[in-house]
Parts: C-alpha cells; sequence; structure tokens
C-alpha cells in the first residue's frame, strides 16, 4: 500500500508531479517575464480546453467555483430580470440562491435528487416568458447528475435566451464545445479535473456574454467585474505587464502546465480534448462495471450519470461509517452532500491523472469492495477487478 493515502473525493483531486513542481517555487512578481508569460499561455488554453472560438474571453481570477458562479451572475444579469434555472442539486440551489441575490426573477424547474428535467419541460418552461438567460449545473457534485449541456444550450438560443453553465465538476473532463453549442459562459474552479488545488475561478464568456455586461443597468462588484479584468486578460495575452488586482502567480503558471498537459492527452490516433473526453469515459464506465459487480445502485437515474464521479447507494445494512472504513484501507472517498438523502449514499471522484492509473482505480474498488464486506455486504470483489480491467481494455 502507498504511504499516502489516495485522494478519490469529487475535488480536490490527485495531481501531476509536474504541476506541484511548477507551483512550488518563490512567488514571482506578477509582472515578470515567466508570469506574462505563463499566463498568457494559459489563457490561449483555456479557449482549445474549452474549444471556444477565438471571439470568446477567458478570465482567471483569484477564488473558488462559487466566486466563478457569482461572477457569471452578476456580469449577465440585472436586477428584476427573468432567468430560467435547470435545478439538479445541491449546487443549482447555490446558483438560484446567487441569482435571486442579484435581484433576478428566477423560475426553477427542479427534478428529484437523482433525476434531471426532461427536454420537453425545458423546452416549455423556454417557451413560457422572455428569458434573459437559462443557469444549469453540468455535473452536480451533489447527485452525480450530468445534464445535456448541448441540448440546453441549444434550446436557450433558440429561445433567445444566454445560456451559462457551472462546469465545476465538468471541465476538462465532460465533452464540452462551447463554440460548437454556442454556450454562453462556461465556468470552473481549478482544484477538480483542471488538475490543481483549489485558489483560481476559471470561465469563459462567448461574445455574446461580453455584451450583456456591456449593456448591464447595475455594475457587478468590482472584483468579479469582467470591465476590470477584461483589459488585463487581454494584456497578459498581448504578452505585456497589467495590473488591476494580483493575480495568484505561482498556480497560474502551474495551470498552464496543467491545461498543456491535459491539451496532449493522447490515446492512439485520437489526441487533445475528444482523448481526454474518452479516456474519462473509459474510466468511468470501468468503474461502473465494477459497481455493478459489487451488486450497487448508483444515485443518478439511467442515463444520467457523469463521468467525473459516482453518487452510490449504500446496500442495504451499511451505512456512512463504511467511508471511514474505505480510508481505513488507504483511499479517500466522500459521503453524501445532497440535503434529502445525504445519509444514504457515498461518493467517488474520478477525474484527472487516476482515470489514467488502472492501478489507482483498482485500488479504490478493491479498498470500497473489502469495506462493503466488514460492513456485511459481502461480495466477489475478484470479480469487480476483473470488471475494471475487461473495461479498461475493451
Ligand atoms: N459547483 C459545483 C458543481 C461544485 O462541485 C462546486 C464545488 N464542489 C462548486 C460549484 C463550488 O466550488 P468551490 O467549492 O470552489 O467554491
Amino acid at each position: 500500500m502507498e504511504e499516502r493515502p489516495l485522494l478519490m473525493i469529487p475535488g480536490p483531486i490527485e495531481i501531476a508531479d509536474a504541476v506541484i513542481a511548477a507551483y512550488s517555487t518563490p512567488p514571482p512578481s506578477h509582472v515578470s517575464a515567466d508570469v506574462i508569460r505563463d499566463f498568457g499561455d494559459a489563457l490561449r488554453a483555456m479557449r482549445a480546453v474549452w474549444c471556444a472560438d477565438e471571439e470568446a474571453q477567458p478570465f482567471v481570477v483569484p477564488g473558488s467555483g462559487t466566486l466563478a458562479m457569482e461572477m457569471a451572475a452578476a456580469n449577465l444579469v440585472d436586477p428584476g430580470e427573468a432567468v430560467l434555472l435547470v435545478h439538479t442539486g445541491f449546487f443549482s440551489e447555490r446558483m438560484g440562491e446567487m441569482l435571486r441575490r442579484r435581484g433576478a426573477d428566477v423560475t426553477e424547474i427542479k427534478a428529484e435528487p437523482g433525476g434531471a428535467p426532461d427536454a420537453a419541460e425545458v423546452e416549455a418552461a423556454l417557451g413560457s416568458a422572455d428569458f434573459k438567460a437559462l443557469f444549469a449545473t453540468h455535473v452536480d457534485t451533489s447527485t452525480g447528475v450530468r445534464v445535456d449541456a448541448e441540448a440546453l444550450a441549444d434550446a436557450a438560443t433558440r429561445h433567445g435566451a444566454l445560456s451559462v453553465f457551472d462546469g465545476v465538476c465538468a471541465t476538462a473532463a465532460e465533452r464540452l464545445e462551447m463554440a460548437a453549442w454556442e454556450v454562453d459562459v462556461y465556468l470552473t474552479a481549478s482544484q477538480k479535473a483542471i488538475g490543481l488545488p483549489a485558489g483560481l475561478a476559471l470561465l469563459v464568456a462567448s461574445d455574446r456574454a461580453m455584451k450583456a455586461r456591456e449593456s448591464l443597468g447595475s455594475l457587478p462588484p468590482m472584483s468579479i467585474d469582467f470591465a476590470e479584468w477584461t483589459p488585463i486578460m487581454r494584456a497578459y495575452e498581448a504578452g505585456k505587464p497589467s495590473y488591476f488586482s494580483t493575480p495568484a502567480t505561482t498556480l497560474i503558471s502551474a495551470l498552464r502546465v496543467s491545461l498543456e498537459d491535459i491539451l496532449r492527452s493522447d490515446l492512439g490516433a485520437d489526441h487533445g480534448m475528444p482523448a481526454r473526453f474518452a479516456q474519462h469515459q473509459r474510466a468511468a464506465d470501468a468503474l461502473r462495471a465494477a459497481w455493478d459487480a459489487l451488486d450497487l445502485t448508483l444515485l443518478p437515474a439511467p442515463g444520467l450519470a457523469a463521468n467525473t464521479l459516482s453518487a452510490i447507494r449504500y446496500p442495504a445494512g451499511v451505512d456512512a461509517t463504511m467511508v471511514g472504513s474505505v480510508r481505513e484501507r488507504g483511499v479517500i472517498i466522500a459521503g453524501g452532500l445532497h440535503p434529502d438523502l445525504k445519509h444514504t449514499y457515498f461518493r467517488v471522484g474520478h477525474m484527472g491523472r487516476v482515470v489514467g492509473e488502472p492501478e489507482r482505480l483498482l485500488r479504490t474498488v478493491e479498498a470500497i469492495g473489502l469495506a462493503l464486506a466488514q460492513h456485511g455486504h459481502e461480495r466477489d470483489v475478484s470479480a469487480a477487478l476483473d470488471a475494471v480491467e475487461r473495461q479498461l481494455h475493451a
């Protein structure tokens, strides 16, 4: 067993040694040549990772995923404007609360935990009022549910609404084509599949989203205003120093390393983002085969399970103390998060470097299988491990 426990929660995640090396340096000046180069390269790499067009504006701001959500709400929506929220769990709830605090008139279409509103419902809601924007959580980390972001963005565009996605638990792992799908804002944080520690809020805005900020009546808080940050981002991309608020220099250098690594994802003839998405799909399929072999049931309804994490119901007779038993076997997983049913399921993150490390996936399955047996749910753990191997090599 490795000495250090393996971190298999849905963020923060195991990260690359090269990324750790990149941020483990004495802090450089934010206007040093190296930081300017790394910042510019990171912004260009973001467009590639988001599959965004040249007009799209990337932002890297010190902060959390929550801050990135706030930035989206405050830069697009004026008090009194109508927005539609596709609600799939804990983080959608947070988005709704933020929008209400901004003064927006929020209409929610809400699914039961583990579900997602269906396309017809979204379509009908969009047709029922003149919404400024549709907000959705691409993968809600509390339920492990992934919405069909392509279909939602398309529906929003057809109804003349902007589309905004919280991609904190999806970016750089779940398929996203910001330009092709005409997504307007897609935001994330550094501590999940981006492969960094927490500390950076990352957001890409379309040209339409930038125009929405320009025509806003009520200014956003200064520290998250697109208008304050845009000249800074543009200066760094042009290789020039600039200052509005001190950037997280060492994390930005690490971001460049991680994004360039993500873009190099290489599986046979495939490369770049398609390979990266396929790698996450394959690992998720392999783990789902293991959960099946262990006689476990997922929280998400069929077809809605994300590739970045598994939300798994405790089998009969097993409770949340099982998470501690997995920890004793050297693997850290997470308990439930959705307030309505958090004591009924656990969560396993599978994003970033571990999806290319079969031995760590197997170690996770083994620890979970043995801990479940210890708690009375005894199943054939070697069959689960075989299922993983088979899927990974399929
Ligand atoms: N949205 C989603 C989908 C998340 O998973 C998280 C964090 N788990 C957040 C938003 C908030 O991010 P942070 O904790 O960095 O504020």
